[in-house]
Order: structure tokens, then C-alpha cells, then sequence
């Protein structure tokens, strides 16, 4: 019996209708074609991923399968490995064409991409990749990569148009039962799912909430409202960069706000300049970007750690960042760095002991922005001026009054806004007085800021003048310049 021809768009981070070129191709293409998405058990079990990264995929799908009902398509969705399913496929089917965008992911995904390659290579079956947003593979350095980001951005959007579907699937890999669970919940604390939603949040922010970006950028409380939010849209794909760029780029309200404009659109380049830096090298998920930290050697008390985590550090803003993350999957760009600060340098902590908590917590998890900005922040690149953030003192400028310390941390409520920043120089009668103790009702502080921040200091800047750390710090400024500056 002849086998049924069929193309397939297998989506990965791209999880949209538009500006999609594999979803533009197969349409091109005489064959019929499946979307296809594979929770892939191997890849969803690596400890960068949460339920909340697969609820967010699970409604981005669901989103996308509303909007292609009118085609009579709808995206299949696989729980198994990929090779299995390309397996099934190839046994069941000619496959024509596979279609989809590069992903610039982990190690894992990167190796999964090898062995799909070999098999698709094995079986005559056509792979045709496209680039994802600006990053661009195989580039040894960064030569014109500037401008090429440029050109790509300003490159027409790809309007993307669907034929009605008759083909008839049975799926071999469902989702079980137990996984769906898993993923149909979706808590109302999290930015909702989708490219609906996304185009609503860009909006949102070109038409009023963005118009004090800059301003508010630092503030934890102010950024969640006048921040562009739409991170865990760019990181899962339900609107390209190409979109978000041009959309505010060309917004009229944003004419008269024009500080607001050029923050957020540096750093959509920012968001493609990072992903580039994993792009090639991906083992920056498990090593120090400049192999020379390596060998410095840390404190790791499993105590601290623990108390990082969950939010009880007795410093207030470290406290309630790490609450409102693990709460709502989103704090600005300052506090994450802070938190990762803290825990590296204040806490002596290697900087893989936090870089998968955040990577789970964080909704919008991009591998490539994540583990090259854990390790700047954890000063492990050599070539970037290290910060040691104060928490204190990031307390009383950003969040002067006190509110977003007392939204994520009520055991406050009940003391003096001048003692919320630090509550432990409450004196033993203030406590009294205020039915308030400190480490009864919230820690006191785990380390000595002075202490720990001279020990902090001295220990990173020592170490720079290591010969490996200065043998790597060539061999990263050839591969990743030009280099820029990221910082809020
Ligand atoms: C330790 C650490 C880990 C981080 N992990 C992630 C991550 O996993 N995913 C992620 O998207 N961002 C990450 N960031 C960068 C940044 O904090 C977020 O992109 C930003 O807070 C997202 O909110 P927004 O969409 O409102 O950003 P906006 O300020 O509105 O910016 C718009 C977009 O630009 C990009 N962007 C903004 N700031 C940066 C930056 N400093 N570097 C690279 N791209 C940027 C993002 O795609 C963002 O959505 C991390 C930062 C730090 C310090």
C-alpha cells in the first residue's frame, strides 16, 4: 500500500500563527501538512522545567487550535520523545518536508536536534530550518551582527494564511491523563497564555502603560505595571521579536515618549545579543562562561541555600522578590539581578546551585538569555564589571514606602515603614511594643552585609587575577564582542 504523503511543522519556541516562516512554507508546498508540538519526556524532565513553563505551552496551543479552527486544523500535541515520534511518522507516512525554526536551546535539545538530523538524513527526509528572531547560527564572531539584526527586523512581517485541512489523525502519543492535570490548570496569578494575550500586552503598553518605562524600570512595584511584560511571549515564541519591534516602533503614542521607546526597543536587541551568546556556546549552562571561575572555590552552605529559596533570608527585598517570583513567575530585570547577586556574593554560593530555582520560577525561562545573565550578574564571565548589589540599599531607593515589601511580605504589617527596610534594628522594647519578633515572626539576617560584602568583594576581584580567568577573557572578547551594555 502506497503511504499517504505529509509535511509537518514541528513547533518548538514558536508557538504563534504569524510571522512564521515553516508555517508560511508548508503552506506553499502542495503536500498536506500537520502542526505538530512534542512534550518531549526527556527534555521536560531536565531541571530547567516546571509545570508552569507546560501549562504556559499547553494554553499557547490552545489559543493557536481556537484561531485554527476555522481551517479545520489544530495543532497535535505528543507526549513522548521526538524520535519516536518522527519514528511513527516515517513508518506511517512519506514525509515530504519537516519545517520549523532553529531552536536555540540547551545542550539536551541541541543533542535531541543531532539526532533528528541523523534520522531525517537516514530516511531522505527533508529538514528545512529557519532562523529564530535575530540570532543567527554558525557565526564564529560577532562581526556585522549588528547590522544584520537591523536588516532582519525590518524585514516585512510574514503574513501567514492557512488552507482548509482534511486530513484525518490518529494520535499515537496522546497526553496521559495525569499530564493533562498537569497542564489544563492555569493559576490567575500568571500573565495569561497565547498570542491573543501577547498582542494585548504589547498594546496595553504602546497605548498608556508603557509611556513611564524608563522611569519606573528599577521600581519592583511600578515596573510590573509600566515594563513592557511580554518576556513570556517572546520566550515561547507567541509573538516574534520582528513583531514587537515593529509594533512599537511604529505606535503613535509612543511618539511624544520617546525615552520609553528606545529602552525597550536596545533591549529587544539585548534579548537576540544574549540568546547569540548561547547560540555558541550552550555549555554556558553547566560551566562558567569564562572556565577560570571554575576554580574558585565557595562556602555552598546548603542552610543559606535553602533560605534563598524560599524567601526567609531576613532581608526584606531579597524576601520578597523571591515570593512575588515563585507567586506570579515575574520580577523586573534589577531584582533578578539582585537576587542572583545575593545569592552568589552575599551568600557565597555557586552560581549553579540557584540557576535551575530561578530558570522554574521564572515564566518567561529563555536559556539563552538566562544562564549567560545568571553568570554576568554572578560575576563568572571575567570580561563584566561585577555588582554587588545591597539589598538595603536597593530597598530604600526603589521601593522608598514600602509597598511592594509589604504586598509580599504581611508578616511586616505590623511595624513602622521607617523599620521595614530592616526590621532587625528594632530594639528589644520596639518588638514589644509592636508584637513583633524578630526570628519568631520573620527571620533575622543571615549574614553581616559588611562582612559578607568585603568578603565578597575581595574574593571575585582576587580571582580575576587568576591566568586562566585572564587566558579566557581573550578567547570570550574575540568570540562575543562587540560587546554591550546591560545593565537597567
Ligand atoms: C539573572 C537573570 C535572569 C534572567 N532570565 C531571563 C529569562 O529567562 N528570560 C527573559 O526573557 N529574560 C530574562 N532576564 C532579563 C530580564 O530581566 C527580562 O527580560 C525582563 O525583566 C522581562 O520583562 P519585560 O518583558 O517587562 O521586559 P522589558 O523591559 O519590557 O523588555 C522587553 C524585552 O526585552 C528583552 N530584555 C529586557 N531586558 C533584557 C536583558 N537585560 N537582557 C536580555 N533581554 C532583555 C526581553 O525579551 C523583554 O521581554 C534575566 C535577567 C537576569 C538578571
Amino acid at each position: 500500500m502506497t503511504k499517504q504523503t505529509l509535511d509537518i511543522v514541528w513547533l518548538k519556541r514558536d508557538i504563534r500563527l504569524d510571522d512564521h516562516a515553516p508555517l508560511y512554507n508548508a503552506e506553499l508546498s502542495s503536500n498536506p501538512y500537520l502542526i505538530i508540538y512534542i512534550f518531549e519526556t526527556s527534555i521536560i524532565s531536565h531541571p530547567d522545567t516546571s509545570d508552569r513553563h507546560l501549562q504556559f505551552v499547553y494554553h499557547s496551543l490552545l489559543d493557536m487550535d481556537n484561531q485554527l479552527k476555522y481551517y479545520n486544523r489544530s495543532t497535535t500535541k505528543f507526549y513522548a520523545e521526538a524520535i519516536e515520534v518522527f519514528g511513527y511518522f516515517e513508518e506511517h507516512y512519506q514525509i515530504g518536508t519537516v519545517y520549523s525554526h532553529e531552536e536555540n536551546g540547551i545542550q539536551k535539545t541541541w543533542q535531541r536536534d543531532l539526532e533528528i538530523s541523523r534520522f531525517f538524513r537516514k530516511h531522505g527526509i527533508v529538514w528545512k530550518e529557519y532562523q529564530r528572531d535575530g540570532v543567527i547560527r554558525g557565526v564564529k564572531n560577532r562581526d556585522g551582527w549588528d547590522k544584520n539584526w537591523y536588516i532582519t527586523m525590518n524585514q516585512p512581517i510574514i503574513e501567514n494564511s492557512f488552507s482548509k485541512s482534511s486530513i484525518a489523525f490518529s494520535n499515537p502519543f496522546p497526553l496521559p491523563k495525569n499530564f493533562l492535570l498537569r497542564v489544563q490548570k492555569y493559576p490567575k496569578s500568571f500573565q495569561p497564555a497565547g498570542s491573543t494575550n501577547a498582542w494585548k500586552y504589547l498594546k496595553s503598553f504602546c497605548e498608556k502603560r508603557g509611556h513611564f518605562y524608563h522611569i519606573h524600570i528599577s521600581k519592583p512595584r511600578q515596573s510590573r505595571e509600566s515594563c513592557g511584560r511580554i518576556s513570556p511571549y517572546l520566550a515561547w515564541g507567541n509573538l516574534s521579536i520582528r513583531q514587537a519591534y515593529q509594533f512599537i516602533k511604529s505606535h503613535p503614542n509612543l511618539e511624544s515618549h520617546k525615552g520609553a521607546r528606545r529602552g525597550i526597543l536596545t533591549r529587544l536587541k539585548w534579548h537576540c545579543h544574549f540568546i547569540q551568546k548561547f547560540e555558541v556556546e550552550c555549555a554556558y549552562e553547566y560551566r562558567c562562561i569564562n572556565k577560570g571561575y571554575e576554580l574558585l572555590q565557595r562556602d555552598n552552605s546548603p542552610d543559606k541555600l535553602n533560605a534563598w529559596k524560599e524567601g526567609m533570608t531576613g532581608y526584606p527585598m531579597v524576601d520578597a522578590c523571591m515570593r512575588a517570583v515563585k507567586q506570579t513567575g515575574w520580577i523586573n530585570f534589577r531584582m533578578r539581578a539582585m537576587l542572583v547577586s545575593f545569592l552568589c556574593h552575599h551568600l557565597d554560593q555557586d552560581w549553579k546551585n540557584g540557576v535551575y530555582h530561578l530558570a522554574q520560577l521564572f515564566l518567561d525561562y529563555e536559556p539563552g538569555i538566562h544562564y549567560p545573565q545568571f553568570q554576568m550578574q554572578a560575576g563568572t564571565t571575567g570580561i563584566n564589571t561585577v555588582r554587588i548589589y545591597n539589598p538595603v540599599k536597593q530597598s530604600i531607593d526603589h521601593d522608598t514606602d514600602g509597598s511592594f515589601l509589604l504586598k509580599w511580605l504581611p508578616e511586616l504589617q505590623k511595624i513602622p515603614v521607617q523599620y521595614i527596610h530592616e526590621p532587625w534594628k528594632m530594639t528589644s522594647i520596639e518588638q514589644e511594643l509592636y508584637d513583633f519578633r524578630i526570628s519568631h515572626d520573620y527571620p533575622a539576617p543571615i549574614v553581616d552585609l559588611k562582612e559578607s560584602g568585603k568578603a565578597a568583594r575581595d574574593k571575585i576581584w582576587g580571582h580575576r587575577k587568576h591566568p586562566l580567568v585572564k587566558q579566557e577573557q581573550q578567547r570570550i572578547l574575540r568570540t562575543h564582542t562587540r560587546r554591550q551594555k546591560t545593565t537597567d
